[in-house]
């Protein structure tokens, strides 16, 4: 898992360095597809439920779920990309969001309050904590900050399999749900918007975007709980 994780990491790190206005979400998937061959390690959304890119690209009101293509990136675009690999067996899944040159002032925020989020959530992911322990830290952190978060979609388990239960929503009620323990690896990923929650899906049944046009963000890691405590395995070492 760690080494899965180290890998999903290094790429959407390289990812985040090479984004730039005037290239296709396909370039980026090409990026990130040869670095994974080149590491050794198999894409895990390639042909997941039939998922044709290596990497979800997701920008502006898009949240989750872009289907790399022909779309070009533009200066004050914010692109979400969420990656995982396969080493070993074993699934990693992260994602991030990146500001494209100049940004507005809500998008810079908005992506702050992701990652926040995100490290909010995790904050609360040590052994004995409930599930809503988790959700509920990321829905305050999100929503004290003024943004929504996006409840038809939610984290998961993951190692042997992408998804795997329990379903880590982003939105909860504290002392609730299942308890965490040692040894569990859980997907956290907070998707929030600056306006409605409510979704819609793309006429090619996988882009989920905002109802209302609002922009979206994304950030996930995959954790392990040990020694009572969320250690990140997919943290980028910049
Ligand atoms: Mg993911
Ligand atoms: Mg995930």
């Amino acid at each position: 898992m760690r080494e899965s994780g180290a890998i999903t990491a290094t790429i959407l790190q390289l990812l985040k360095k090479s984004v730039k206005a005037g290239m296709t979400t396909k370039d980026l998937d090409i990026i990130a597809e040869r670095e994974a061959k080149s590491l050794g390690a198999k894409p895990a959304f390639k042909g997941y439920n039939g998922f044709p890119g290596s990497v979800c690209i997701s920008i502006n009101d898009q949240i989750v779920h872009g289907i790399p293509g022909k779309r070009i990136i533009e200066n004050g675009d914010i692109v979400s990309f969420d990656f995982g690999v396969i080493v070993g067996g074993f699934y990693s899944d992260s994602a991030i969001t990146v500001p494209v040159g100049e940004v507005s002032a809500l998008a810079q925020n908005l992506i702050a309050a992701t990652e926040g989020s995100l490290m909010a959530g995790i904050a609360r992911a040590h052994a004995g904590a409930r599930l809503g322990d988790v959700s509920s830290a990321v829905q305050n952190y999100a929503e004290n900050l003024g943004f929504s978060v996006i409840r038809e979609y939610t984290g998961h388990g993951v190692g042997r399999d992408l998804h795997e239960d329990p379903l880590v929503p982003n939105f909860g009620v504290a002392g609730r749900g299942l308890e965490l323990k040692n040894g569990m690896t859980l997907a956290i990923e907070p998707m929030l918007a600056t306006g409605t929650w409510k979704t819609k899906v793309g006429a090619d049944h996988w882009l989920v975007s905002t109802l209302d046009g609002g922009l979206s963000a994304h950030f996930e890691h995959t954790i392990c709980v040990r020694n009572g405590e969320a250690e990140i395995l997919t943290k980028i070492n910049e």
